[in-house]
């Protein structure tokens, strides 16, 4: 039992307790239990298995015990008769985007609803509408919510595969006859979801890492196993493909898994003209064509060298003008993850974060950033426990004062005050330009109101940027990747408005969001907008979500020049025009 193993089962427990409508104290002792596992600084599953969670703030008797009962043996009875009181598919109405359990309790109690295709039933025939609290509109936003999940059923978010991938991609690499091993597919590509993980494997034993990939301890189900391929699902369900080939075969199987389909019909195309044939394993002379035979290639970039092209990033193959920019040496110089010097929009314990200011300024300084932009949500925000005036002025001396003791240290670091301001359903801004004016910078993004139609909520966002406080603009549509669509707005209107505001746009790079969409920052960066690279961190280790931040920056094809927070402190404090910390 992991950490998080641990305090997965908490927050499921309060989920089931609010189903079964129990006291909402004993329900957030469970929510917040959950939060307490996640953030102890030491090895809380050893301290649980042991049974040493005495004087741990959070965690009550009753919690100490269950922890303690999961730890040491894997279960916890309590857990399982709660969940043995409820049918097992109710639990994938949680899934649902838009229903919480107050509306599942609703739907379950009422109606009896205990499974999607029943909900999706209820729905069409309209007595889900006749339920108080419910309606015809509510009806057929679940409807809707329910056509997007069966669209987007087997796909995964970038996030939700990384560290897996990470994960077997060093297994591959520790078997002794693994000459290289890497993943190849739309998770190489950076693509925002994926269906499937495609790794590729160079080896003269190929039956030998077959049967050793197969047979890894997190492989729920093998779906098929040849002599020199496998497939197999981990227990999330995300299928992995395995592929090996020998070395001489390596770099041209990388390019052709890598993808994408598009861009492999470029570049076979970009062959033909040159009187090869170019498939999964080598380039080879066309029949009956009049060419020199091609040597081995030992890497991806002599195979584009060989046909005239300059390498192309993986993250850029999507056939979006990249082979033609190759052909003319146009490829730019992508940013990378070490470029970055800093990062703005975070959150703190003031908001909804879980870290406290300091907490949030030590992980920064440990992952090497000269700073790091604070954006508590603002009064509006209730939900998010949004700061108000006197919250939002105290955070700012707050800040000051940590400054002064960073510089006091020498430490090349500072916290940059800013806010994360709701635009309002009218495109103004929830706090007045003079508090504004005290913030070193503002982060302004849609929370709320996201159903206007798309000119409304165009000129909207319009508004807001039009203020020269508003420094740079957060996850332009809203969207949580495979849960929740963009609101309507029209982006390239957007774009315009920013260019001519010279206000930043933000690459929110929580995995959930990924927002701005990589296909917009070519035009974006056309028009000479700049890009901030900003994870939304609400706990300290979400600002590696920087990671996947790059990653995107470069799939939108930008450089170093085109992201802000590639600026060093001192550049940012000029860019901002800051004031010497005190
Ligand atoms: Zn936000
Ligand atoms: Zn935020």
């Amino acid at each position: 039992m992991t950490r998080e193993d641990l305090a997965e089962i908490l927050d499921e427990i309060a989920i089931l307790l609010e189903l079964k409508g129990e006291n909402p104290f004993k329900i957030r002792a469970y929510r917040s239990g959950g939060e307490t596992v996640r953030q102890y600084p030491g090895d809380i599953a050893s301290l649980a298995r042991e049974g040493e969670l005495q004087g741990i703030k959070g965690l009550g008797d009753a919690l100490q015990q269950k922890l303690h009962e999961l730890a040491s043996t894997g279960k916890l009875d309590y857990y399982d008769k709660l969940k043995g009181e409820f049918p097992e598919t109710l639990f994938d109405l949680f899934g649902i985007q838009g229903l919480g359990p107050k509306k599942i309790k609703a739907v379950y109690e009422a109606l009896g609803v205990d499974s999607i295709p029943r909900l999706k039933e209820l729905c069409e025939s309209g007595e889900i509408a006749e339920l108080s609290g419910f309606g015809k509109k509510t009806a057929e936003k679940i409807l809707e919510a329910i056509a997007f999940k069966e669209e987007n059923a087997d796909r995964f978010r970038l996030g939700d595969v990384a560290s897996s991938v990470m994960m077997i991609i060093d297994a591959l690499k520790q078997h002794p006859d693994c000459l290289r091993a890497e993943a190849a597919g739309s998770f190489r590509r950076a693509k925002e979801t994926v269906h499937d993980i495609d790794f590729l494997v160079a080896s003269s034993q190929p039956e030998a890492l077959i049967e050793y990939f197969v047979d890894q301890e997190w492989v729920s189900r093998i779906i098929a196993q040849g002599a020199t391929k496998a497939s197999i699902n981990l227990e999330n369900g995300l299928q992995c493909d395995l592929r090996v080939v020998s070395n001489d075969e390596y770099a041209c199987a990388l390019a052709y898994f890598t993808g994408s389909k598009e861009h492999n019909v470029a570049m076979r195309g970009r062959a033909l003209e040159r009187g090869y044939s170019l498939n999964e394993y080598r380039l080879a002379v066309k029949e009956g064509a009049d060419a020199e035979a091609p040597p081995v290639f030992e890497t991806e970039d002599e195979l584009y060298q060989f046909l005239g092209l300059d390498y192309v990033p993986p993250e850029m193959r999507e056939n979006t003008g990249e082979v033609e920019a190759a052909s003319e040496g146009d490829i730019p110089e992508l940013v990378k993850l070490e470029n970055l010097r800093g990062t703005f929009h975070n959150h703190t314990t003031a908001s909804d974060g879980q870290n406290s200011l300091r907490e949030m300024a030590e992980a920064a300084i440990d992952l090497g950033l000269q700073y790091l932009g604070i954006a508590d949500h603002s009064k509006s925000s209730f939900q998010a426990n949004g700061l108000n005036e006197s919250r939002l002025r105290s955070q700012i001396s707050e800040i000051a004062s940590l400054n002064s003791e960073y510089k006091t240290q020498g430490q090349n670091f500072r916290l940059i005050a800013g806010n994360e301001v709701d635009i309002l359903k009218d495109g103004s801004l929830d706090f007045d330009d003079e508090l504004l004016d005290e913030l070193d910078y503002v982060v302004a993004s849609v929370h709320n109101a996201m159903t206007l139609s798309e000119s409304d909520m165009t000129d909207r966002i319009i508004r807001a940027v039009q203020n020269p406080r508003v420094t740079m603009l957060g996850h332009l549509t809203g969207r949580l990747l495979l849960k929740r669509e963009p609101y309507a707005v029209d982006v390239a209107a957007v774009i315009e408005a920013c260019a001519e505001t010279r206000t930043i746009i933000e690459l929110n790079c929580s995995p959930w969001r990924l927002d701005m969409d990589w296909r917009w920052w070519k035009f974006a960066k056309e028009k000479g907008v700049k890009c901030s690279i900003n994870p939304d961190a609400h706990r300290a280790s979400s600002l590696e979500y920087l990671w996947f931040g790059a990653s995107i920056a470069r799939k939108g094809w930008l450089t170093r020049r085109d992201v802000v927070n590639t600026l060093t402190r001192h550049e940012i404090e000029a860019f901002l025009d800051l004031d010497p910390v005190s």
